[in-house]
């Protein structure tokens, strides 16, 4: 394994591995099916290719089995605080983007307690903190007091921001933030300039770092996800397995997880190429995989995707979801819709969510943390 993230996947052809993911027979698989355990990348690959839908069930028994052993029946809830939508990048795919005339704002440090409150009031103890990226606006002291304010009343604070020095990011773990998640979007050099066209995140190389200035900085929790439909969905989902592999031996520290986001339409109106999205089946199938791969992982699946998918998923490899979600700043204290990052699909309240959840025999858990443990 090399020594960082970059040099691992600059020697790893990913474009390789999705060609035989693609063309993968029916032996490929049930070779590594009946192992029941994906040992390496190219096992992985062909756990996704298309030769492998026909093995779905199979692979969900034995997904849900490793699921259970490691993680118990619990689901982890959590929800998203936006504090900011006033970005400076242009991603062609975001409804946030610098050229989309919608509401803007940036919450004061007074009205980010007030949302702090409203997600508390609904029942969450473990929020992620988003904001979109504005070095003005949303400052390292702007974002250090965000983490304060909101670590007094939730006991597991993680953030969503702009990529960040490991010197900002250590003032963070110390005003009481836990995790760090960063979307790489995605992962094919070629492509990432075509997405982020201007502003800071144009800057491919920067961004694939984050998660290891996050270690560096004391980061307990890492996440990581492609934003899936904006290149061949195989390629990117190969890629964050190999990145999460990655971080497992040199973050060790650190509990990683993966997000699997498939895009939904937002204000920007960015169509993707037909076949760049899973569908509901391949998505299903990707999360059995990942799980057969690195047993420990924590996968992660939000409000954009509908109510019947989450509840399909609910006990098969995930282990946390977001719930009634607002991806506008002030959204939860002020529950409006204009101004989305892009659209939400499961709306239920965080009640009938749990309700869900103990349906399939699964614990919701809505505190896994106390900083008194530590
Ligand atoms: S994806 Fe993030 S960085 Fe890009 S425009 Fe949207 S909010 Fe800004």
């Amino acid at each position: 394994m090399k020594d960082t993230f970059l040099e691992e996947i600059q020697s790893c052809d990913l474009h390789r591995l999705a060609d035989l993911s693609e063309n993968a027979s029916d032996s490929d698989v049930k070779a590594v099916v009946s192992r029941g355990v994906a040992s390496n990348l190219e096992d992985f690959a062909i756990l996704i290719s298309p030769a492998a839908l026909k093995y779905i069930e199979q692979m969900a028994r034995i997904s849900a089995g490793i699921t259970r052993r490691y993680f118990g029946r619990t689901m982890r809830i959590f929800a998203p605080l936006y504090v900011s939508n006033q970005c400076v990048n242009n991603c062609v795919y975001c409804g946030f983007a610098v050229r989309n005339k919608i509401e803007r704002r940036t919450l004061s440090l007074q009205e980010v307690a007030r949302e702090v409150d409203a997600v508390h009031s609904l029942g969450f103890r473990n929020i992620l903190l988003v904001a979109s990226e504005n070095p003005k606006l949303v400052s390292s002291g702007y974002m250090e007091d965000v983490v304060r304010i909101a670590a007094r009343k939730m006991p597991s604070v993680s953030i969503e921001i702009a990529p960040s020095s490991v010197e900002d990011y250590s003032k963070y773990v110390a005003a009481g933030c836990e995790g760090l998640t960063v979307f790489q979007e995605t992962y094919d050099p070629e492509v990432y300039p075509t997405l982020h066209p201007s502003g800071p995140k144009s800057v491919y190389e920067w961004r694939l770092a984050t998660p290891e200035r996050g270690a560096k900085a004391g980061m307990r929790k890492l996440g990581l996800g492609p934003l899936l439909g904006v290149n061949r969905w195989r390629y990117e989902m190969i890629a964050v397995a190999l990145h999460a592999k990655f971080l497992t031996h040199k973050a060790w520290r650190s509990q990683i997880s993966i997000s699997l986001p498939r895009m939904r339409p937002a204000e920007g109106g960015y169509v993707c190429k037909p076949g760049n999205i899973p569908s509901d089946s391949e998505l299903v199938l990707s999360v059995c995989a990942l799980r057969m791969f690195l047993s420990r992982l924590a996968i992660v699946v939000s409000t954009r995707e509908s109510r019947a998918l989450r509840d399909g998923l609910m006990g098969l490899g995930v282990t946390q979801m977001s719930a009634f979600s607002s991806t506008m700043p002030g959204g939860y204290a002020d529950r409006k819709e204009s101004g989305e990052q892009f659209r939400i699909d499961d709306s239920r309240s965080p009640s009938e969510f749990a309700e869900a959840l103990k349906a399939k025999g699964l614990d919701p858990v809505w505190k896994d943390f106390d900083s008194a443990l530590i």
